[in-house]
Protein backbone atom coordinates (compact mmCIF):
# COMPACT_ATOMS: atom_id res chain seq x y z
CA UNK A 1 0.00 0.00 0.00
CA UNK A 2 1.67 3.19 -0.99
CA UNK A 3 2.03 5.78 1.89
CA UNK A 4 -0.46 8.41 2.07
CA UNK A 5 0.69 12.26 2.17
CA UNK A 6 -1.52 14.85 2.55
CA UNK A 7 0.84 18.29 1.14
CA UNK A 8 0.25 21.61 2.45
CA UNK A 9 1.05 23.97 -0.67
CA UNK A 10 0.37 27.19 -2.45
CA UNK A 11 4.03 27.51 -3.36
CA UNK A 12 6.72 26.94 -6.23
CA UNK A 13 8.51 24.23 -4.08
CA UNK A 14 4.85 22.12 -3.00
CA UNK A 15 3.76 21.99 -6.85
CA UNK A 16 7.71 20.84 -8.23
CA UNK A 17 7.26 18.15 -4.97
CA UNK A 18 3.74 17.33 -6.22
CA UNK A 19 5.05 16.37 -9.84
CA UNK A 20 8.15 14.44 -8.49
CA UNK A 21 5.91 12.59 -5.50
CA UNK A 22 3.50 12.06 -8.36
CA UNK A 23 5.63 9.23 -10.53
CA UNK A 24 6.76 7.44 -7.08
CA UNK A 25 4.59 4.27 -6.82
CA UNK A 26 5.58 4.77 -3.00
CA UNK A 27 3.57 7.32 -2.16
CA UNK A 28 -0.35 8.49 -2.33
CA UNK A 29 -0.31 12.18 -2.51
CA UNK A 30 -3.39 14.82 -2.34
CA UNK A 31 -1.80 18.75 -2.58
CA UNK A 32 -3.89 21.03 -0.61
CA UNK A 33 -4.70 25.00 -2.24
CA UNK A 34 -5.95 27.43 0.04
CA UNK A 35 -8.07 28.52 -3.14
CA UNK A 36 -6.47 32.54 -3.01
CA UNK A 37 -4.99 32.18 -6.72
CA UNK A 38 -7.77 32.01 -9.87
CA UNK A 39 -5.73 30.63 -12.61
CA UNK A 40 -4.55 27.70 -10.71
CA UNK A 41 -1.47 25.48 -11.74
CA UNK A 42 -2.92 21.79 -12.00
CA UNK A 43 -0.60 19.81 -9.96
CA UNK A 44 0.40 15.80 -11.06
CA UNK A 45 -1.24 14.87 -8.41
CA UNK A 46 -4.39 14.62 -7.28
CA UNK A 47 -5.19 18.02 -5.03
CA UNK A 48 -8.33 19.71 -3.18
CA UNK A 49 -8.79 23.29 -2.91
CA UNK A 50 -10.10 25.24 0.41
CA UNK A 51 -9.55 25.45 4.28
CA UNK A 52 -9.97 22.65 6.69
CA UNK A 53 -11.94 24.74 9.29
CA UNK A 54 -8.86 24.86 11.79
CA UNK A 55 -6.30 22.86 13.40
CA UNK A 56 -9.13 20.46 14.85
CA UNK A 57 -10.69 20.54 11.25
CA UNK A 58 -7.24 19.90 9.64
CA UNK A 59 -6.84 16.93 12.56
CA UNK A 60 -10.30 15.68 11.58
CA UNK A 61 -9.53 15.59 7.72
CA UNK A 62 -6.21 13.44 8.17
CA UNK A 63 -7.64 11.08 10.56
CA UNK A 64 -10.79 10.77 8.10
CA UNK A 65 -9.08 10.05 4.76
CA UNK A 66 -6.34 8.20 6.64
CA UNK A 67 -3.02 10.29 6.39
CA UNK A 68 0.05 8.93 7.40
CA UNK A 69 2.02 11.76 6.95
CA UNK A 70 1.38 15.63 6.59
CA UNK A 71 4.57 17.80 4.25
CA UNK A 72 3.72 21.50 5.46
CA UNK A 73 5.47 23.34 1.81
CA UNK A 74 3.18 26.56 2.68
CA UNK A 75 5.11 30.00 1.90
CA UNK A 76 6.56 30.95 5.25
CA UNK A 77 4.48 33.47 5.52
CA UNK A 78 1.73 31.38 5.87
CA UNK A 79 1.75 31.00 9.69
CA UNK A 80 -2.01 30.03 10.29
CA UNK A 81 -1.83 26.90 8.22
CA UNK A 82 1.84 25.90 9.59
CA UNK A 83 0.49 26.19 13.31
CA UNK A 84 -2.39 24.31 12.75
CA UNK A 85 0.03 21.32 10.76
CA UNK A 86 1.97 21.22 14.25
CA UNK A 87 -1.11 21.23 16.04
CA UNK A 88 -3.13 18.88 14.38
CA UNK A 89 -0.28 16.80 13.79
CA UNK A 90 0.51 16.45 17.45
CA UNK A 91 -2.52 15.84 18.33
CA UNK A 92 -3.12 12.73 16.01
CA UNK A 93 0.91 11.82 16.76
CA UNK A 94 1.40 11.79 12.86
CA UNK A 95 4.39 12.34 11.27
CA UNK A 96 4.76 16.23 9.79
CA UNK A 97 7.53 17.54 8.37
CA UNK A 98 8.45 21.62 7.02
CA UNK A 99 9.93 22.51 4.19
CA UNK A 100 11.41 25.88 3.97
CA UNK A 101 13.92 27.67 2.58
CA UNK A 102 16.62 29.61 4.86
CA UNK A 103 16.13 33.26 4.85
CA UNK A 104 17.92 35.98 2.41
CA UNK A 105 20.84 37.17 4.17
CA UNK A 106 22.18 40.24 3.33
CA UNK A 107 25.25 40.38 0.77
CA UNK A 108 28.39 42.78 0.71
CA UNK A 109 26.08 46.01 -1.53
CA UNK A 110 22.78 45.10 -0.38
CA UNK A 111 20.67 47.95 1.46
CA UNK A 112 18.34 46.41 3.55
CA UNK A 113 16.10 48.14 5.65
CA UNK A 114 14.71 44.92 8.29
CA UNK A 115 11.21 45.16 9.70
CA UNK A 116 8.99 42.91 11.74
CA UNK A 117 5.69 43.69 9.68
CA UNK A 118 4.09 45.54 6.38
CA UNK A 119 3.20 48.81 8.87
CA UNK A 120 6.63 49.01 10.02
CA UNK A 121 7.98 48.49 5.84
CA UNK A 122 5.05 51.00 4.86
CA UNK A 123 6.92 53.87 7.79
CA UNK A 124 9.90 52.71 6.38
CA UNK A 125 9.75 54.27 2.95
CA UNK A 126 9.68 57.58 4.88
CA UNK A 127 7.85 60.85 4.25
CA UNK A 128 9.03 62.01 0.81
CA UNK A 129 7.00 60.74 -1.99
CA UNK A 130 8.70 57.69 -3.27
CA UNK A 131 8.73 55.39 -6.15
CA UNK A 132 7.79 52.39 -4.71
CA UNK A 133 7.80 48.55 -6.13
CA UNK A 134 5.62 46.43 -3.92
CA UNK A 135 6.19 42.51 -4.69
CA UNK A 136 4.48 41.73 -1.14
CA UNK A 137 1.20 39.78 -2.99
CA UNK A 138 -1.95 41.17 -2.52
CA UNK A 139 -3.12 40.12 0.86
CA UNK A 140 -1.72 42.79 2.63
CA UNK A 141 -1.15 45.79 0.41
CA UNK A 142 -3.64 47.72 2.67
CA UNK A 143 -1.04 48.25 5.32
CA UNK A 144 0.43 50.81 2.71
CA UNK A 145 -2.77 53.32 2.88
CA UNK A 146 -0.91 55.00 6.10
CA UNK A 147 1.63 55.91 3.23
CA UNK A 148 -0.56 57.45 0.11
CA UNK A 149 1.79 59.16 -0.82
CA UNK A 150 4.89 57.43 -2.52
CA UNK A 151 3.71 55.23 -6.14
CA UNK A 152 3.37 52.28 -5.83
CA UNK A 153 3.65 49.30 -8.45
CA UNK A 154 2.59 46.14 -7.25
CA UNK A 155 3.23 43.04 -8.84
CA UNK A 156 0.61 40.39 -8.12
CA UNK A 157 -0.66 37.45 -9.81
CA UNK A 158 -4.24 38.37 -10.07
CA UNK A 159 -5.68 41.65 -10.48
CA UNK A 160 -7.38 43.38 -7.79
CA UNK A 161 -8.11 46.58 -6.51
CA UNK A 162 -5.24 47.71 -4.06
CA UNK A 163 -7.43 50.88 -3.01
CA UNK A 164 -4.08 53.45 -2.90
CA UNK A 165 -4.36 56.40 -4.62
CA UNK A 166 -1.05 56.54 -6.86
CA UNK A 167 -0.89 52.23 -7.37
CA UNK A 168 -0.71 50.56 -10.75
CA UNK A 169 -0.52 46.79 -10.92
CA UNK A 170 1.57 44.10 -13.41
CA UNK A 171 0.52 40.47 -12.96
CA UNK A 172 3.29 38.20 -13.33
CA UNK A 173 3.93 34.85 -11.68
CA UNK A 174 7.51 33.96 -10.65
CA UNK A 175 9.99 32.68 -11.26
CA UNK A 176 11.71 36.23 -12.53
CA UNK A 177 14.75 36.41 -14.64
CA UNK A 178 17.66 39.03 -13.52
CA UNK A 179 17.62 41.02 -16.90
CA UNK A 180 13.90 41.40 -16.92
CA UNK A 181 14.08 42.72 -12.51
CA UNK A 182 16.72 45.49 -14.11
CA UNK A 183 15.02 46.35 -17.00
CA UNK A 184 11.70 46.78 -14.94
CA UNK A 185 13.46 48.60 -12.20
CA UNK A 186 14.91 51.05 -14.38
CA UNK A 187 11.96 51.64 -16.32
CA UNK A 188 9.76 52.55 -13.68
CA UNK A 189 12.57 54.54 -12.05
CA UNK A 190 12.17 52.59 -9.15
CA UNK A 191 13.56 53.89 -5.90
CA UNK A 192 12.73 51.55 -3.42
CA UNK A 193 11.49 47.98 -2.72
CA UNK A 194 9.52 46.41 0.01
CA UNK A 195 9.68 42.70 -0.11
CA UNK A 196 8.88 39.76 2.53
CA UNK A 197 11.80 37.76 3.24
CA UNK A 198 10.45 34.39 1.32
CA UNK A 199 13.63 33.01 0.89
CA UNK A 200 12.84 31.83 -2.56
CA UNK A 201 14.72 31.38 -5.65
CA UNK A 202 12.10 32.34 -7.92
CA UNK A 203 11.54 35.93 -6.90
CA UNK A 204 15.63 36.66 -6.11
CA UNK A 205 16.37 37.89 -8.80
CA UNK A 206 14.84 41.63 -7.61
CA UNK A 207 17.36 41.10 -4.83
CA UNK A 208 20.22 40.65 -6.94
CA UNK A 209 19.22 43.68 -8.88
CA UNK A 210 18.73 45.92 -6.18
CA UNK A 211 21.79 45.31 -5.04
CA UNK A 212 23.15 45.86 -8.83
CA UNK A 213 21.72 49.43 -9.15
CA UNK A 214 22.37 50.16 -5.48
CA UNK A 215 18.55 50.57 -4.23
CA UNK A 216 17.38 49.76 -0.82
CA UNK A 217 14.92 46.65 -0.11
CA UNK A 218 12.60 47.09 2.90
CA UNK A 219 12.58 43.55 4.01
CA UNK A 220 9.60 42.10 6.11
CA UNK A 221 10.90 39.11 7.92
CA UNK A 222 8.97 36.08 8.84
CA UNK A 223 6.41 35.98 11.27
CA UNK A 224 6.89 33.43 14.13
CA UNK A 225 5.74 29.75 13.46
CA UNK A 226 5.92 27.10 16.32
CA UNK A 227 8.60 24.58 15.60
CA UNK A 228 8.34 21.78 13.24
CA UNK A 229 10.67 18.95 12.01
CA UNK A 230 12.55 20.89 9.15
CA UNK A 231 13.74 20.01 5.67
CA UNK A 232 15.66 22.40 3.38
CA UNK A 233 15.46 21.13 0.52
CA UNK A 234 13.14 18.48 -2.37
CA UNK A 235 15.19 15.88 -1.69
CA UNK A 236 14.92 15.75 2.17
CA UNK A 237 11.07 15.68 1.94
CA UNK A 238 11.42 12.44 -0.20
CA UNK A 239 14.07 10.88 1.62
CA UNK A 240 12.22 11.27 5.03
CA UNK A 241 8.97 10.15 2.98
CA UNK A 242 10.57 6.78 2.00
CA UNK A 243 12.02 6.09 5.48
CA UNK A 244 7.95 6.22 6.45
CA UNK A 245 7.68 4.50 3.69
CA UNK A 246 9.65 1.63 5.07
CA UNK A 247 8.30 2.13 8.82
CA UNK A 248 11.90 3.26 9.99
CA UNK A 249 11.31 6.82 10.93
CA UNK A 250 8.78 8.71 13.15
CA UNK A 251 10.44 11.97 13.56
CA UNK A 252 12.73 14.50 11.54
CA UNK A 253 14.66 14.33 8.86
P1 LIG B 1 -2.49 31.50 6.33
O1 LIG B 1 -2.78 32.88 6.77
O2 LIG B 1 -1.47 30.72 7.04
O3 LIG B 1 -3.81 30.62 6.32
C1 LIG B 1 -5.11 31.15 6.45
C2 LIG B 1 -6.08 30.00 6.28
O4 LIG B 1 -6.10 29.59 4.91
C3 LIG B 1 -5.70 28.76 7.05
O5 LIG B 1 -6.05 28.84 8.39
C4 LIG B 1 -6.40 27.70 6.26
O6 LIG B 1 -7.79 27.73 6.54
C5 LIG B 1 -6.25 28.18 4.83
N1 LIG B 1 -5.08 27.61 4.16
C6 LIG B 1 -3.85 28.15 4.02
N2 LIG B 1 -3.05 27.36 3.28
C7 LIG B 1 -3.81 26.29 2.96
C8 LIG B 1 -3.56 25.11 2.20
N3 LIG B 1 -2.36 24.90 1.60
N4 LIG B 1 -4.56 24.22 2.07
C9 LIG B 1 -5.77 24.43 2.64
N5 LIG B 1 -6.06 25.53 3.36
C10 LIG B 1 -5.09 26.43 3.52
O7 LIG B 1 -2.12 31.49 4.77
P2 LIG B 1 -2.02 32.71 3.75
O8 LIG B 1 -0.86 33.54 4.11
O9 LIG B 1 -3.40 33.30 3.59
O10 LIG B 1 -1.63 31.92 2.42
C11 LIG B 1 -2.62 31.16 1.74
C12 LIG B 1 -1.92 30.25 0.74
O11 LIG B 1 -1.15 31.03 -0.16
C13 LIG B 1 -0.98 29.26 1.39
O12 LIG B 1 -1.23 28.01 0.79
C14 LIG B 1 0.40 29.77 1.08
O13 LIG B 1 1.34 28.73 0.89
C15 LIG B 1 0.18 30.56 -0.20
N6 LIG B 1 1.08 31.72 -0.32
C16 LIG B 1 1.10 32.63 0.68
C17 LIG B 1 1.96 33.70 0.58
C18 LIG B 1 2.05 34.73 1.67
O14 LIG B 1 2.88 35.65 1.53
N7 LIG B 1 1.29 34.62 2.74
C19 LIG B 1 2.77 33.85 -0.56
C20 LIG B 1 2.71 32.88 -1.57
C21 LIG B 1 1.84 31.82 -1.43
P3 LIG B 1 -8.46 26.75 7.61
O15 LIG B 1 -8.06 27.27 8.96
O16 LIG B 1 -9.91 26.86 7.32
O17 LIG B 1 -7.89 25.39 7.36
Amino acid sequence: MPLKVLLLGGTTEARLLADRLAGDARFDVLLSFAGRTENLLIPATRYRVGGFGGASGLAAFLEREGFAALVDATHPFADEISTNAVEATQSREIPLIRLERPTWQSQPGDRFVSVVDMSAAARAIGAEPRRVFLTIGRQEVGAFKIAPQHDYLIRAINAFDPELPRARLILERGPFELAAELALLERERIEVIVSKNSGTNATYAKIVAARQLGLPVIMVERPFVPEAPLARTLDEVVHWLGNLAHGSVRGGV
